[in-house]
């Protein structure tokens, strides 16, 4: 490796993991970086937490190799392995306090009293929960409880922390919050962050890079924007944002192929009537079905032939919803830039 690449962290060469028929992980390949806030996303059942059981030790794989910073974790258990896991009900206990939850790991390796009254109230005052160290668990709302979780893994000075879904029970607003704060203590703490998630908006704020499964296998893997920007497959397209994916007579009206693409909605406009293009732009007519109004912006659910539906999303500059749904059935012609269409693989 050269110097200027990162260090591996987890490497998975051809991993399996089959439940029965059930392939949870079918041949999986990925390579996590040394500091990175790497993002598993995908909808339920699609393999994400068994995965992270894998890297942690809980699971073992049916075939294939996983390792953890340049070693071999075939046989290796999960106490020994340079890993802690958040898991989304916290597995707090109940009957010790806060201090006493975050010091356990320490007492268990028998680290001196001195030292685990420092790093705890070091940890405690990181999580933003300085002078709760002797309430109990029952007396915590829930993202103080999630602080006390992630202060109880990371006390241990793990390598790498595995999070499954640790923002899953809390409500819209505080997982906003805890979104930002998670990534900054990443950030501090420099270490590899493997967060699980099947919120593509949470997977898109938080990381550096994240994979997309889709029934035990990735579909992509890449930066927040590439996968938005450029999904590779309809899968990809349509669960991380919405895509109007375009095929058949009307694709090949638009491109001169057949081959499907997407485009996001709002990459799309509605043209000023008497407006001209160039060569660059996507231009079809159609008819307005259906008017969402959101506010900031509306959804426009436009039928251009032949069955297909193409959504477009407008910011209301001028608009008013009263504008907004009165334009429900009129005819409209849409454009876009070539540049935006996405040419897709699967589909
Ligand atoms: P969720 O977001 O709902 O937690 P996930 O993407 O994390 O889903 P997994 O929990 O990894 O998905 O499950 C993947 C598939 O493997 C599912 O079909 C699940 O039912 C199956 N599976 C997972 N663990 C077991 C097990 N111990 N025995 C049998 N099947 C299992």
């Amino acid at each position: 490796m050269s110097a200027q690449s990162p260090s591996v962290a987890i490497r998975m060469m051809d991993v399996c993991r089959h439940f029965g028929d059930v392939k949870a992980v079918d041949h999986l390949n990925l390579d996590i970086y040394d500091g990175e806030f790497f993002s598993l996303l995908g909808p339920s059942g699609s393999g994400k937490t068994t995965c992270l059981r894998l890297i942690a030790g809980f699971e073992q794989p049916t075939s294939g190799s996983i390792l953890l910073h340049g070693q071999e974790m075939a046989g290796v258990p999960p106490f020994e392995r340079d890993v802690n896991t958040v898991f989304q009900d916290y597995a707090l206990f109940p009957h010790m306090t806060v201090g006493q939850n975050v010091a356990y790991g320490l007492m268990i390796k028998k680290v001196p009293k001195a030292e685990i009254q420092r790093r705890v109230t070091e940890m405690l005052e990181m999580v933003r929960l300085p002078g709760l160290e002797n309430r109990k668990p029952s007396q915590l709302s829930g993202g103080q409880r999630q602080r006390v979780a992630l202060a109880r893994a990371l006390v241990n000075h793990p390598r790498v922390l595995l999070l499954d879904e640790p923002l899953g029970a809390l409500d819209l607003k505080l997982r906003q919050q805890m979104q930002i704060e998670l990534k900054a203590i990443q950030q501090k703490v420099g270490i590899t962050f493997i967060f699980v998630t099947h919120d593509q908006e949470e997977a898109l704020t938080m990381s550096d890079r994240l994979a997309v499964f889709n029934h035990g296998k990735i579909e992509q893997i890449g930066t927040p924007a590439e996968v938005y920007e450029r999904p590779i497959t309809g899968f990809v397209a349509g669960f991380v944002g919405t895509s109007n994916l375009i095929s058949g007579t009307v694709a090949e009206r638009l491109t001169g192929s057949s081959q499907t693409f997407s485009i996001r909605p709002e990459k799309i406009r509605i043209a000023v009537p008497g407006e001209s293009f160039g060569d660059e732009m996507c231009a079809i007519t159609g008819t307005i079905r259906d008017v969402i109004y959101l506010g900031i912006n509306t959804r426009y659910l436009v039928e251009v032939g032949n069955g297909v539906d193409i959504t477009v999303v407008q910011q209301n500059l001028d608009a008013d919803s009263f504008d907004a749904h009165a334009s429900r059935g009129k005819q409209v012609l849409l454009v876009w830039n070539k540049a935006n269409n996405r040419p897709l693989v699967g589909v």
